[in-house]
């Protein structure tokens, strides 16, 4: 199963990700967290995309396809993977068909994409602001990245519309009613 898993900011699409990673044994590959671990480890990479990341922003395109690339290349990702906050814009997303069609390896099965209204992804992340303290979860920087996030979702759901790819999902609903609705998607 090779999925893409397009959600905003909040919109629940890491947890998602988890389940469908556990539910069909394939990885579930984050650039979000991959970011957050350099940044942590004070690495290169994490030097480049710290202030970017605070800031609301994205990271170059160079440096996320890297990471994509290097990771699509491991042993465990050769039978599908999940794909949490990869594509960002269309650039990545044709990025990761010409990386899949290069290396000769099968095409996405689904694009899924969790929809939650903006009010409620102000609140979910408030709420997450309250309990984990990520630096890029305070109001001002999450508006940025909502904006950031809608601005930049457009072409790429009309990237995704028109391979035939996109599953349009309703995000608002608890973690297992989301998840079931996910499921019956990939049937
Ligand atoms: P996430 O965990 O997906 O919400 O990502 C957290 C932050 O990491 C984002 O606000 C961006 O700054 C950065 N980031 C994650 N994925 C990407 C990506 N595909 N392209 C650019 N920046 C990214």
């Amino acid at each position: 199963m090779r999925l893409v898993l397009l959600g905003g900011p909040g919109s629940g699409k890491g947890t998602q990700a988890d389940r469908l990673s556990a539910r069909f044994g394939v990885p579930k590959i984050s650039t979000g967290d991959a970011l957050r671990a350099a940044v942590a480890a004070g690495t290169a990479l994490g030097e480049r995309a710290r202030a970017v990341m605070d800031a609301g922003g994205l990271v170059a395109d160079e440096l996320v396809i890297g990471i994509i690339r290097e990771r699509l290349a491991d042993s465990d990702a050769q039978t599908g993977y999940v794909l949490d906050g990869f594509p960002r814009n269309a650039n990545q997303a044709l990025a990761l068909d010409e990386m899949l069609s290069v290396a000769d390896t099968p095409g996405l099965d689904h694009v899924l994409y969790l929809r939650v209204s903006d009010d409620d992804i102000l609140r979910r992340l408030l709420a997450r602001a309250a309990v984990e303290g990520r630096s890029d979860d305070r109001e001002d920087v999450i508006r940025t990245r909502v904006r950031r996030f809608n601005a930049d979702v457009k072409p790429l759901l009309d990237y995704y519309r028109r391979e035939g790819k996109l599953r349009p999902l309703d995000g608002a609903g608890k973690p297992d009613a989301v998840f079931q609705h996910i499921l019956q998607t990939l049937i």
